[in-house]
């Protein structure tokens, strides 16, 4: 029975972060609170964790992987060495500064940056697309600025506004008007004010919630992190809003107003978990839909299906929808190993496409003689596509067709997404007819994007849909995007983003 099929991590996509914010009204400690907030969201960065708490004085501790693999005795230590009514976590996977263990170790957040008297501790998500110029800004008040990541732009950024004006407001006003690029933060200031706000386009979630008595609030990426607190979801932060939290409630400010929204398209198919609400629907419910349109777009290739595999977890919703939709049997004989969370690091170089052997198992008699319709969230590189095509075929699959959720990745994202360049995204060289012939499939199958827009309940001007239509909601990026593609074109090696490649 046991052949395997493997999902490369090298392929896959990276989570950008996860932030979680707490208060407690009473004084009580919230450790607890952000320590499962973060568990709830480890989805959203596996490389680093932190947390940070106050009590009149700032304590953090940070530390490198999961946080599910943090030791209990360490735990409990921690829960002496962090006390304080207001913290802090961060998740972390690096879209910005070095990926050297020592780079992961000094970058983990959150973060806690003084100038001066003034102190602001910050959780942040997204990325920062005007960097350089931003640091060039930082260096001229702070000479002996190093630039690491593109949190510590805010954190300057908000420390120069707040020495000189004294306001929490008019800071963050000035971030959301001079930093591009997308950013959900989550901070305490030094009185213990917590905070949370979002860029002006809202590309990264990050919504408030309570408890029953109203004594604790919190700032979550994902409402799956109140969720698992048991707090209330409360509401999402608007696009250019600063929220601060008080025994009354949430202070709500619209400090800028932007015409467009850009909430990223690609939470729905695979950031997000599926048990999060997005706009007003649940993500399980859009994969749903996704599946389901897939069925409708493409009916003479759901025809000819003889059974529906997904690849889990993020496909699982979409193949129940195209299952719902077609009556085709969903055969759910591909799982994960439950245990296994490694990502590729022990592996050779020569075993990279084994990696997805150890991630996912498929019972491999179910597949013999049939024609296999794979559901599937995004193919970006194509590498691991290929492999698994081969397995299929191996297992005695007659017919593979891949039905992608997220339509065909055309452009490189600049807003946290690990797909930085035009050469690494198959999408970008290939239309669906030859991605199926260069991964071995008999057909590739992507939704299209009216299609995914319609199924999130969101207006096209409410979604950054940048990677698959290369209309980027930031002007920056339209012309980092156009100046990259042309230089793509021109057969130029990319090594990186434009701005990356430059110096900070
Ligand atoms: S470019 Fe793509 S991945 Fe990046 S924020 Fe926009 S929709 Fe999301």
């Amino acid at each position: 029975m046991a052949n395997f099929i493997v999902k490369n991590m090298l392929e896959h996509l990276k989570e950008a972060c996860g932030v979680f914010g707490a208060l407690d009204f009473e004084h009580r400690p919230v450790f607890p609170y952000v320590y499962w907030g973060l568990r709830g969201q480890n989805h959203r960065g596996h490389q680093s964790h932190g947390f940070l708490t106050f009590d009149g004085r700032f304590h953090a501790h940070r530390g490198l992987d999961l946080v599910p693999k943090i030791k209990r005795e360490a735990i409990q230590k921690w829960v002496r060495k962090l006390p304080g009514h207001v913290g802090l976590g961060h998740v972390r996977y690096t879209t910005s500064g070095g990926t050297d263990e020592q780079s992961l170790v000094k970058s983990a957040a959150p973060i806690l940056e003084r100038a001066g008297k003034t102190k602001i501790a910050i959780s942040f998500n997204g990325n920062i697309v005007n960097g350089p110029k931003i640091t060039r800004e930082i260096k001229g008040k702070f000479p002996s600025f190093q630039y690491n990541f593109d949190a510590q732009l805010i954190s300057r950024k908000l420390l120069l506004k707040l020495r000189k004006e004294g306001d929490l407001a008019s800071s963050v006003r000035s971030c959301m008007k001079e930093i591009e690029g997308a950013f959900s933060v989550a901070g305490i200031t030094q009185k213990g004010e917590l905070f949370a706000f979002k860029d002006p386009y809202g590309i990264r979630p990050l919504c408030c919630g309570y408890s029953e008595d109203r004594k604790t609030c919190a700032v979550s990426s994902e409402t799956v992190g109140l969720d698992i607190n048991g707090l209330e979801f409360d509401f999402e932060i608007n696009p250019g809003e600063l929220v601060t939290a008080s025994e009354d409630g949430f202070v709500r400010e619209q400090l800028v107003r932007c015409e467009k929204r850009a909430l990223c398209a690609f939470e729905f198919a695979y950031f997000a978990r599926p048990d999060s609400m997005l706009g007003d629907k649940f993500v399980y419910e859009v994969r749903e839909e996704f599946g389901r349109n897939l069925g409708r777009e493409y009916p003479e290739t759901t025809e000819d299906v003889d059974i529906i595999i997904s690849m889990p977890e993020t496909g699982n919703d979409a193949a129940f929808g195209l299952h719902e939709l077609t009556g085709k049997r969903w055969e759910r004989a591909s799982r994960r190993h439950r245990y296994v969370t490694e990502r590729a690091f022990i592996l050779l170089p020569e075993e990279r496409y084994t990696t997805i052997d150890r991630k996912i198992n498929i019972i491999d008699h179910k597949m013999v003689g049939k024609n296999v319709a794979v559901v599937d969230d995004s193919i970006v590189r194509g590498d691991t596509t290929k492999v698994v095509v081969k397995k299929l075929r191996k297992m005695g699959a007659k017919k593979v067709y891949l039905f992608i959720t997220f339509p065909r990745i055309i452009g490189p994202c600049f807003y946290g997404v690990d797909m930085a360049t035009y050469g690494e995204l198959i999408g970008s060289r290939y239309e669906a007819e030859e991605i199926a012939k260069i991964v071995g499939a008999d057909a590739v199958k992507y939704q299209s994007v009216d299609g995914l827009v319609k199924a999130t309940g969101l207006s096209r001007n409410e979604l950054c849909l940048g990677c698959i239509t290369e209309k980027y909601p930031t002007p920056m990026a339209q012309k980092l995007a156009d100046e990259m593609k042309e230089r793509f074109e021109k057969g130029y090696k990319e090594t990186g983003r434009i701005y990356e490649v430059a110096t900070h």
